[in-house]
């Protein structure tokens, strides 16, 4: 680890002259104030350990990779089931496109764009109230990172709520295909609050680290999700977690990763680690640039990839 250390510590320092390059998001104000200088990056081995650099206890907005975790507990709940409902092929388009929910009567293509995450939502919801939803996507992504102490922000869910326009146009268009089965303003509702939690990249190394060791937390022994579901939800990782840039990044780094507009983005490398990176500005598709350049560096030393 201490060979590691000095490699994500260089990274940084390699990377801080390219801090005015990319942009963040603005769409709402919470995310639009943030200083895109900040950067983290944290990884997390099999033997749970975990070292980090820079903003590294700075709590974030995870914002899409949120949607990791709500597809595993979802899986958990109905299982392969869930796949009538989702695909779980590339988009190509971007992450909240509606063009493709017609050609393919409201099934989206995969549960990382928005719409998928929506479906994701709506399984999440049933037998439910909204916030005992919420609290049981809450409750799994502490029960993963082992800590308690990870929070959603009410003031991103608001501002995620009030000007969610597309979101709300996607899920009316699933709804119309009968593909959602609540009411949409409690779906979404569920959607906006996973999406505002928010983590420091410590946490969420920590809380991704189950999918890089088959399925189980290394600190806790706790069986997260099956080995076989890990591996799938890797693969969905791998092919889908960028959405139209998921074919870059897998050039680029070659490995399972789930970004978020927040600027983070969680990558795992099955049986050696997971890394979480943070930096807030984003390239053209909505994915983190210098956290994407982070990733590439970072396995560009250690060997570590898919390939
Ligand atoms: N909250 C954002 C949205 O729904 C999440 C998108 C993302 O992180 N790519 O538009």
């Amino acid at each position: 680890m201490a060979d590691l250390k000095l490699l994500i510590d260089t990274v940084r320092d390699e990377l801080q002259s390219m801090q005015h390059q990319g942009k963040v998001a603005d769409y709402i104000p919470e995310l639009a104030k943030i200083d895109p200088r900040k950067f983290a990056i944290s990884i997390t081995n099999m033997k749970g350990e975990t070292i980090s650099t820079g903003d590294d206890n700075e709590r974030f907005s995870i914002q899409s990779i949120s949607k990791v975790f709500s597809l595993a507990l979802a899986l958990g709940k109905v299982g392969d089931g869930l796949w009538r409902r989702v695909g779980r092929e590339p988009s190509g388009s971007a992450f909240n496109s509606i063009v493709q929910l017609e050609h393919e009567r409201g099934i989206p293509r995969n549960p990382f764009i928005n719409a998928g995450a929506i479906v994701v939502a709506d399984v999440l919801l049933a037998g439910h109230q909204p916030r005992e939803a919420i609290a049981e996507i809450l409750r799994f992504v502490r029960i993963a990172a082992n800590d308690d102490t990870i929070m959603i922000d009410p003031a991103v869910a608001r501002s995620e709520q009030a000007t969610g326009f597309r979101n709300f146009a996607l899920a009316n268009y699933m709804r119309a295909f009968g593909n959602l089965h609540h009411p949409i303003e409690l779906t979404l509702g569920v959607y906006f609050h996973q999406c505002a939690i928010e983590m420091t990249a410590r946490q969420l190394s920590e809380a991704g680290v189950f999918l890089a060791n088959g399925g189980r937390d290394p600190r806790s022994g706790l069986t997260i999700v099956s080995k076989e579901r890990a591996r799938r939800i890797n693969a969905v990782m791998l092919t889908c977690g960028h959405y139209d840039g998921s074919g870059d990044f897998a050039y680029r780094v070659g490995l399972p990763g789930k970004s978020g507009v927040g600027g983070g983005i969680l990558a795992i490398v099955p049986g050696e680690a997971s890394i979480a990176v943070w930096s807030p500005a984003l390239n053209a598709r909505g994915n983190s640039l210098l956290g994407t350049r982070a990733l590439e560096l970072i396995v560009r030393e250690t060997g570590w990839s898919a390939f």
